[in-house]
């Protein structure tokens, strides 16, 4: 019997113009830029990482700008909502900062006895801020004007918007998570990260959300494995199971498989190995366009025709 999967890794959407989605969430939502990079398979878009200050997995959320694709809503059969875990008392401090920065925010004490604030990012994704102090062990800088006592720690958890949750929550279950609680239409699953991060994943049956994949879309999440070999049994574990399963594929930071689980929801399983720092020093992640080493002899013309892109 394989480990369980313990906790998200990262959670990948699509944004619009790269310097709105670099200011809303480094400036406003106070995250580290982690890594600049590019899409594997399309190197002439960014891909672009935001972490806590440590990049720990659970925490990072990834990029890839589409300038000229239209604004997505959600639909059933995605992930629609990132949840982030801010410290327990820091709920006061980002009422009244995401009040200041005119962003229209819904605060509420969730049916899960949890203080929440949601609200949208530039492209129309929901955010939901979760108060955890289970999160507060993890620390962390708070970037843009964010005090390090409030800054994020990472992500709280997901939601899943299926037309039904029956297949899914079977899913979950093989994989070592269960059932925490029911509480406003959503079903809670539960595991027990580390550190805390990611640890839920909400399934609610919306079956009629008739929405388009585009800006403020989430592409996929993944969820961790500490390493290749767990990544490996859980390969044949999931193939077994009858879903059809990607070829390991190196994204240099990580290694990932990918299959679509039976509520058409993109999953992805991927190592905490090796990490960020794998291509230049911890102290300076973000600060240069890190490209695989199969685009070097294109570098130039890369960075020619990336949009313009300020990070300072
Ligand atoms: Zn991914």
């Amino acid at each position: 019997m394989s480990d369980s999967i313990k906790g998200l890794h990262h959670i990948t959407a699509v944004s619009g113009p790269p310097q709105e989605n670099f200011n809303f969430y480094r400036n406003k939502l106070g995250l580290r830029f982690t890594k600049k990079t590019i899409n594997f398979d399309d190197p002439f878009t960014y891909h672009l990482y935001y972490g806590n200050h440590n990049a720990t997995p659970g925490s990072t959320i990834t990029f890839f700008p589409w300038q000229n694709v239209p604004n997505g809503s959600p639909s059933t059969g995605e992930a629609t909502i990132v949840d982030y875990a801010i410290p327990g008392g820091s709920a006061d401090y980002w009422y009244d900062r995401l009040k200041e920065l005119n962003i229209k925010i819904n605060r509420q004490k969730d049916g899960f006895g949890f203080e929440t604030i949601s609200f949208h990012d530039n492209d129309g994704m929901k955010i939901r801020l979760v108060a955890d102090s289970k999160s507060e062990k993890n620390e962390t800088k708070g970037y843009g004007t964010v005090p390090d006592e409030h800054a994020v720690r990472g992500f709280f958890g997901t939601t899943l918007s299926l037309a039904d949750t029956g297949r899914t929550a079977e899913l979950l279950k093989e994989m070592g998570w269960s059932l925490t609680g029911e509480a406003d239409g959503a079903a809670r699953f539960g595991s027990a990260p580390e550190n805390n991060l990611g640890r839920f994943v909400d399934l609610k049956k919306e079956p009629e959300l008739n929405g388009r994949f585009g800006r403020g879309s989430i592409h996929h999440i993944a969820f961790r494995v500490p390493d290749d070999g767990a990544q490996q049994n859980w390969r044949e574990k999931i193939k077994k199971m009858g879903f059809s399963i990607t070829p390991v594929k190196n994204r240099d930071y990580f290694r990932s498989i990918y299959f679509r689980e039976a509520g058409g929801v993109l999953f992805e399983i991927a190592t905490d190995i090796p990490g960020f720092d794998v291509d230049e020093p911890f102290e300076s992640l973000g600060e240069e366009l890190k490209l695989p080493a199969w685009f070097e002899q294109h570098r130039e013309e890369i960075e020619r025709r990336l949009p313009e892109l300020n990070t300072d």
